[in-house]
């Protein structure tokens, strides 16, 4: 007998799995915003963090955002390349082929995404859009998903023109481009603001002013997939209880102000939270409900991690400082094996992201499904 979903039960249309672009980017778009919630996205540096990241997503039936700092592109290459900016680029490269390799085998679909970028990298997004030319012209699909532009520092206009100029490159490989709108602090790889006396409640900067998520919604909004991340607050890091302030209401205040402006539905813009590690859940649901998309997660994976590894050290102490055991005689090549250690910090963080599909609503949630 054959039974028949409930009919508020709305199944998002399936993808493959695998790393999206253009239409399937759209489609997973689209699946938050109409499932309400929102993915994780997680910062990666190894091949080993972004496989706990694939696990993850497939332990929770979930999809996910993993992406790259310059600084994890330059790790990912190896410390020995003395040209840093190829370094970059060849790393963030690397990751990709990595992920476009082995994603679809998990099942789930990833938005493949760069963090952070200010002016003087924007030589390394050039670099990977060249290098997304060459894997388009060879599989129709580009390297990364989106890449993300922050020149919240700058005036809004000179933030406008660049995402512009930028798009025009994006758009015809079917890649997204997040912008940043109002500064987040905290330190996020060099790039971010100071706190101002510590407390950003202070700070009015610290709070995207709706009028520029229009102004820069109306203007960029018709040259691709564009998403936003405007601060509401929010801090890259953590730091003690506080010192944050979240105001979610600037991120619905600005959504009604586009709808209302332009005449669209309700959260017409995808968008992100930045600095989501250490956030209260309430404030992260309030988030979702308008319109977040993405969470970016790295300062609570990057400490599980540690913790994992600190946790196996302790409990394996004599390995760490002999090969073979003073007392026994036994030989403890099986406890110092790189595999070991590694895959105890790849297990915490693993958990780490579970808790965040949980609380992000997006366990169970993915829309990949074999062809
Ligand atoms: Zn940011």
């Amino acid at each position: 007998m054959s039974s028949t979903p409930a009919p508020s039960v709305v199944r998002a249309p399936a993808i493959p799995p695998g790393v999206v672009s253009g239409d399937t980017y759209r489609a997973l778009l689209q699946a938050c915003r109409k499932g309400g919630y929102a993915l994780p996205a997680v910062n990666v540096s190894s091949s080993s963090t972004a496989n706990a990241a694939l696990a993850a997503a497939r332990e929770n039936k979930a999809d996910i955002v993993i992406q790259i700092s310059a600084g994890g592109a330059r790790f990912y290459a190896g410390q020995a390349l003395p040209d840093e900016q190829q370094a970059r680029i060849l790393g963030a490269t690397a990751l990709a082929q990595h992920v476009h390799l082995l994603a679809r085998h998990y099942g789930v679909a990833v938005i493949l995404h760069t963090d952070h970028a200010n002016r003087p990298l924007l030589g390394w997004i050039d670099g990977l859009v060249e290098e997304s030319r060459r894997h388009y012209a060879q599989t129709g699909r580009p390297l990364f998903s989106s890449h993300m532009l922050d020149l919240s520092t700058e005036p809004l206009a000179d933030n406008i023109a660049a995402a512009s100029t930028l798009m025009g490159k994006l758009s015809p490989l079917g890649i997204g481009l997040e912008i940043e709108l109002g500064m987040t602090g905290g330190e996020e790889d060099g790039i971010g603001q100071e706190l101002h006396d510590g407390n950003p409640s202070c700070n009015p900067s610290l709070y995207t002013n709706p009028e520029d998520v229009l102004t820069a919604w109306k203007t960029l909004s018709p040259l691709g997939m564009l998403s936003i991340a405007a601060s509401f607050g929010n801090i890259h890091g953590v730091y003690a209880p506080g010192n944050v302030c979240l105001r979610p209401e600037i991120l619905r205040a600005s959504q009604a102000l586009v709808a209302e402006r332009l005449h669209t539905g309700p959260n017409p813009i995808p968008l992100v939270f930045h600095g989501g590690s250490g956030s209260e859940e309430t404030a992260i649901r309030q988030a979702i409900n308008f319109g977040v998309f993405k969470f970016n997660i790295d300062t609570d994976t990057q400490f599980a991690y540690a913790q994992g590894i600190a946790h196996y050290i302790r409990n394996h102490e004599e390995a760490f400082t002999h090969q073979v055991s003073p007392l026994t005689g036994r030989p403890l090549k099986k406890s110092y094996d790189i595999r070991c250690w590694m895959k105890a910090g790849e297990d915490r963080f693993t958990q780490r992201l579970t808790d965040c599909f949980h609380i992000l609503g997006a366990r169970g949630r993915s829309i990949a499904r074999p062809s």
